[in-house]
């Protein structure tokens, strides 16, 4: 066997890829395992450019500069390098390369003996992979971590909550220094790092509150790589930001939610405290109307002796008045506790106001306060007491026209919705402030001088308004005005038949 026999059974038996090529690149040689992989025939690309022919021309600059280098060093050298295929798929080899020189130690041939390590490759691609999901998975579930802590604490106000929630967006990001946040919620902007909102990288998702759009979170990232590459966000990214806006739409609700409850477990207690106050008040007034009676009518029957002295009838009369003023004291504080009964009867409330409206016209007018009626026309009417209900309408009209001393406008409206009758009775007055606001419904509660008032208008109100099984609410703003807003069940013709 000569020496080429040798080598070229050498080659066949070889398990790796052997090719030879000359000191140019070109092909001379390629072994059996060669043509299997490449898909070529050797004798078909012989003589050929080897990078032309089998190097993908992303990689061929780099391979050819590597070739060059092999035949300056003369001696044997490692090398990744890739083969792209007859039919262009790529083969990862690493390359062990070998340059053979003449007698005169001229490069005549590169020897290149090669091994097929794509599986090896891609399987090392996939662990990268799967370790940048798992990192990216890692800072997301820290993120919404130290979100929960934030959220587990609710007490802070809605927006200082917000601000700490987005300061622990950036670092979960790949650029932390780079990444700038915002969210706009109801038309409010808040911010974290350095938003820009021309920056190259920019991406934004809705925050949905009970499946309704209340704003979005954008994340920018700025700046570039060594290269002047813009910094862009990696698909792990943009799904980290879908699940943070997901979970900020999930605290707003959580929040909004808790705040109802507890506005209406204050609204309950008040309520729960108005009724203990009725309560007692009426036992009170219960007791004392007895004696009063006895007074009114002692003095009363005194009053007829004949030929009393002018000083004794006098103080007699004097008697009398004291004992119906403390009486309509007491029917008024027995109202609040609701130990009046109510004669009750199907009612228009249009027509009850038209009716009040007689006896204060003209005090308003005098106090130049125009009156501006919006009484829907097509109003159902209510179950109740006409006369109690009147009662509510003068003591809210009468309060109205004193806080407006200086002239204003009083409306008053109704509507009727979902089987509600609404009341609207609003002034343009001196409004009130909470302290105020708090305490309107306690009897005796009054910032009137004692002629003008004696803080029990409305405590009846309330009381009223509580026997028809409606609800009472009150907005207010100093120097702007009040509103009372009356709810009452509609007459339901069924319930109505059996009272
Ligand atoms: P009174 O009118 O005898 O003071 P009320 O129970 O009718 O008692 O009212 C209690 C208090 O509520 C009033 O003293 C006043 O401070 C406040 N108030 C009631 N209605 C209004 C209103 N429309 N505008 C401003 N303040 C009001
Ligand atoms: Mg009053």
């Amino acid at each position: 066997m000569n020496l080429s026999e040798y080598y070229n059974a050498v080659m066949e038996l070889s398990h790796g890829i052997v090719i030879t090529l000359d000191e140019t690149g070109r092909i001379i040689h390629g072994n059996s395992r060669f043509e299997v992989v490449s898909g070529y025939l050797t004798s078909q690309i012989a003589g050929l450019d080897w990078f032309e022919t089998c190097v993908d021309q992303r990689h061929r600059a780099k391979a050819k500069a590597e070739f060059a280098g092999i035949a300056e060093r003369g001696r044997l050298s490692l090398m990744k390098g890739s083969l792209r295929t007859k039919d262009g798929r790529t083969v990862y080899i690493d390359w062990n390369m070998k340059p053979l020189f003449d007698s005169q130690r001229r490069l005549v041939s590169v020897l290149c003996v090669g091994q097929d390590v794509t599986a090896h490759v891609e399987r090392q691609r996939k662990l990268m992979h799967e370790q940048d999901r798992l990192m990216a998975l890692n800072k997301e579930l820290s993120c919404l971590h130290a979100m929960n802590r934030i959220v587990a604490n609710m007490d802070s106000d809605l927006p200082d909550i917000l601000h700490e929630i987005l300061a622990l967006i950036p670092p979960s990001f790949q650029y932390p220094e780079f990444t700038g946040v915002r969210l706009v919620l109801d038309g409010h902007s808040l911010f974290s790092g350095q938003y820009a909102p021309e920056a190259h990288s920019r991406m934004e998702q809705s925050v949905m509150v009970h499946k309704v759009k209340r704003g979005h979170l954008s994340v920018s990232l700025q700046g570039a790589t060594q290269d002047g590459i813009s910094h862009a966000f990696l698909p792990t990214e943009c799904e980290l930001l879908s699940a943070l806006a997901k979970h900020v739409g999930w605290i707003i609700t959580k929040r909004e939610a808790m705040d109802t409850k507890r506005n209406l477990e204050r609204q309950l207690q008040h309520a729960d405290r108005l009724a203990k106050i009725g309560q007692f008040a009426a036992g009170v007034a219960h007791e004392l109307n007895e004696p009063l009676a006895n007074i009114l009518g002692f003095a009363q029957l005194a009053a007829q002796t004949p030929d009393l002295p002018s000083q004794v009838s006098r103080d007699l009369d004097n008697i009398v008045k004291s004992a119906l003023h403390s009486r309509e004291i007491i029917k008024k504080l027995m109202i609040f506790g609701r130990q009046v009964p109510l004669q009750k009867s199907m009612v228009d409330m249009n027509q009850v106001i038209r009716d009040t409206l007689y006896f204060i016209e003209t005090g308003a007018a005098r106090n130049n306060i125009g009156i501006h009626l919006d009484l829907s026309e097509d109003l159902p009417d209510i179950m109740g007491d006409p006369q109690h209900l009147k009662q509510v309408m003068v003591n809210l009209m009468v309060n109205a026209i004193h806080a407006m001393p200086d002239g204003g406008t009083l409306t008053i409206r109704t509507l009727s919705f979902n089987h509600d009758v609404y009341l609207l009775v609003e002034d343009s007055g001196v409004g009130m402030e909470t302290e105020v606001l708090r305490q309107i419904f306690n009897p005796f509660f009054t910032t009137k001088d004692s002629d003008q008032g004696t803080g029990l208008g409305l405590a009846v109100v309330h009381g009223i308004v509580s026997a028809h099984g409606g609800i009472i609410d009150v907005v207010s703003e100093p120097g702007r005005g009040t509103r009372f807003e009356i709810t009452f069940p509609c007459a339901d013709p069924a319930s109505a038949a059996q009272d």
